[in-house]
């Protein structure tokens, strides 16, 4: 499961879901459209720099890990 942060076009709301597939779309929380946008994986912000290797580690391609 990676928590990525998603767009949604109808109401252009912003959130993070937790997805257990790069294919997988969810519904917006919102307003429950499935027109969302995937962005760029989520990072916790707590108070230290993202490391960028990290960020690729959890974010990779599609079949690094599963
Ligand atoms: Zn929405």
């Amino acid at each position: 499961m990676i928590l990525h942060e998603f767009h949604c076009k109808q109401c252009d709301k912003q959130f993070e879901e937790m997805v257990s597939s790069n294919q997988e779309t969810p519904r917006c929380p919102s307003c429950g459209s499935q027109e969302v946008k995937r962005l760029l994986c989520a990072v916790k912000r707590t108070g230290g720099n993202a490391d960028p290797d990290a960020l690729g580690n959890a974010c990779g391609p599609v079949g690094g890990f599963s």
